[in-house]
């Protein structure tokens, strides 16, 4: 078994290990594999071991993985998520090519992936990313504006609005995160009860997954534990 196959499975059992814990199940807990930075040939050990969905952050470094796995027609079910910060003028790489865009935060991007997402594919699902920790370092829009985003994109012909995505604040105090991700666990359920296509809440990573599942996370987004460190001077 590759080293990446073995790093997925602990992630999974992680997982369910926790979800036997808060008492949830854990097929209702999706697993995406956070794979920027990384070769594709990690992408393809990943997929070999049945890992399906991949999160990328760089839109350019993520189009030529997308078009170069094309090319050779492989892995071809892959679903990919763009889950970093996106420049509206990377906006059309990414509408062309995601399954997902979890970080949309502006009223242009909307707009943009909405105009460029090619009529022939599949509408694009969306999360609106919140700036949950306030950090102004962060990307991401404030709780105040997510009912008027979440209506933007509920009437835009070409995407479908699934739910939110956050990265809460990067800090050893469980009790401060433990409250973003409740203040973020609450915004989703008003959010899901007032749109029936939201059932995504983004929330979970290598340091923080089992915290965030606790907090009715549907998604974690783990990169490290599957791939190792990230080492950006070859990014
Ligand atoms: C890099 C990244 C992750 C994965 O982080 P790890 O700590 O390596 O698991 C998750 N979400 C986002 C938005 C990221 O940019």
């Amino acid at each position: 078994m590759s080293q990446i196959a073995q790093h997925l499975l602990q992630v999974k059992e992680r997982i369910v290990e926790v979800a036997r814990r808060v008492g949830r199940g854990a097929d209702h807990i999706q697993l995406l594999a956070v794979s920027k930075t990384k070769p594709l040939g990690d992408i393809q050990a990943a997929y070999a071991a049945g890992q399906r969905r991949f999160g990328e952050s760089y839109a350019q470094e993520a189009a030529l993985k997308i078009d170069t796995l094309r090319e050779q027609a492989a892995c071809t079910d892959i679903e990919w998520h763009f889950i970093g910060p996106l420049q509206s003028n990377k906006s059309k790489l990414v509408a062309e090519r995601f399954d997902w865009v979890q970080s949309v935060d502006r009223d242009k991007l909307i707009e943009r992936l909405n105009s460029q997402r090619p009529a022939g594919l599949a509408p694009l699902n969306v999360c609106l990313q919140i700036n949950i920790s306030g950090e102004s370092s962060k990307s991401g829009t404030s709780e105040q504006e997510i009912f008027r985003l979440a209506a933007l994109v509920a009437r835009s012909e070409h995407l479908v609005l699934r739910g939110l995505m956050a990265i809460p604040e990067h800090t050893r105090d469980e009790a401060v995160l433990a409250a973003q991700m409740a203040r973020m666990q609450a915004l989703f359920t008003e959010l899901a009860q007032q749109y029936p296509s939201v059932d995504t809440l983004s929330m979970g990573m290598t340091e923080d997954l089992e915290l965030a599942i606790a907090h009715g996370s549907t998604m974690v987004r783990v990169g490290t534990a599957i791939f190792g460190a990230r080492d950006y001077s070859q990014a």
